[in-house]
């Protein structure tokens, strides 16, 4: 079985970046208002995340490291009414069968912690400890046991950037949370989690950006969309300025960035990308999140009807304010 979650470890984590993608998504869907990340030498040595969240409680702990092992549905039916970023119960066996892992954690029902030391899968040591209520997992030794991977790791700058990248994603997707990320004991990002999509994005790019964004808000009977569309003309960067959210999960969406674009078509000449930080609000039943192992592509039922209400919507948006 540990060799299955090894292999099965290549889907789930490709990189250091993959770890702290499926670690922060279970810090947020632990119910956390505050996260801390800690990377050292793009997280080839060391990444540790903090949160604030609701804990495993010590009986539930050595569970969480099984393959399949979810809190976050009981039965098949769960599926269609999704919103937590989890649901395969295949990040932490993944990980921690190709890492060293520590893991801290407290409920606020109990009055003591958990400390647990696993290792290539093995549970190496479990006692009580005393802990604040949440989850601190620290992995060392990324693909210790796995030399193949190990040798594609990228350098550290590489990595580094894959993680602040993601960081941003998340931070943007989840404007409630605090995100707190140190990288080689220097601050790179300290978001308000005021629960303002723009006093992230303002933390993440600087106030420039916010000047030029224009607002959407609109609720229909496929889609809910909130957020913020802007030209890229205006704020020259070749960042990556498109940021598409469904259910909170950030998604590669070629029919959302599709309308955008035609919504665009005829008011404002568009050379590069146009920016968008766009959250959707989705019935789960009517996509399907299940298409892709780490989650970025979605299905959608209604994919021709959404595609044409989005484009129309963000069109009138633009066309109601003064470019
Ligand atoms: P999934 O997120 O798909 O359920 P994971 O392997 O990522 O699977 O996590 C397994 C389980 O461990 C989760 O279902 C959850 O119950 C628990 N868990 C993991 N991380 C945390 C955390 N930071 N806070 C609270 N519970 C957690
Ligand atoms: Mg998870």
């Amino acid at each position: 079985d540990l060799t299955i979650n090894k292999i099965a470890a290549g889907e789930v984590v490709e990189r250091p970046s993959s770890v702290v993608k499926e670690l922060i998504e279970n810090s947020v869907d632990a119910g956390s208002t505050k996260v801390v990340i800690d990377i050292q030498d793009g997280g080839k040595k060391l990444i540790r995340i903090t949160d604030n969240g609701c804990g495993i409680a010590s009986s539930e702990v050595d569970k969480s490291f099984l393959r399949h092992a979810t809190s976050k549905i009981k039965n098949i039916d769960d599926l269609y009414d999704l919103y937590s970023l989890g649901f395969r119960g295949e990040a932490l066996a993944s990980i921690s069968a190709v890492s060293k892992l520590e893991m801290i954690t407290k409920t606020k029902d109990e009055p003591i912690g958990t400390k647990v030391i696993v290792e290539g899968g093995h549970i190496i040591s479990k006692e009580p400890v005393g802990a604040h209520n949440g989850t601190t997992i620290i992995i060392k030794d990324i693909f210790f046991n796995t030399p193949a991977r190990q040798k594609f790791l990228k350098s550290t700058h590489a990595e580094t950037i894959n993680i602040s990248d993601l960081i941003n994603k998340l931070a943007i997707g989840n404007p409630h949370v605090q995100f707190k990320y140190v990288n080689n004991n220097k601050s790179m990002l300290t978001t308000p989690g005021d629960n303002k999509l723009l006093s992230v994005i303002r933390s993440i790019y600087g106030k420039e950006i916010c000047e030029n964004l224009i607002e959407v808000n609109y609720e229909c009977k496929y889609f809910k969309i909130s957020g913020y569309i802007g030209n890229n003309n205006i704020y020259r960067s070749n960042k990556n300025l498109q940021h598409v959210y469904i259910n909170k999960r950030f998604v590669k969406s070629k029919i959302v960035l599709d309308a955008i674009s035609e919504a665009y078509k005829g008011i404002i000449p568009i050379n590069k990308h146009s920016i968008c930080f766009i959250q959707l609000t989705i019935n789960p039943a009517n996509i399907d999140v299940n298409i892709h192992p780490t989650k970025l592509e979605v299905k959608f039922e209604n994919e021709k009807e959404m595609y044409i209400e989005l484009r129309d919507i963000l069109r009138k948006t633009l066309l109601s304010v003064s470019l």
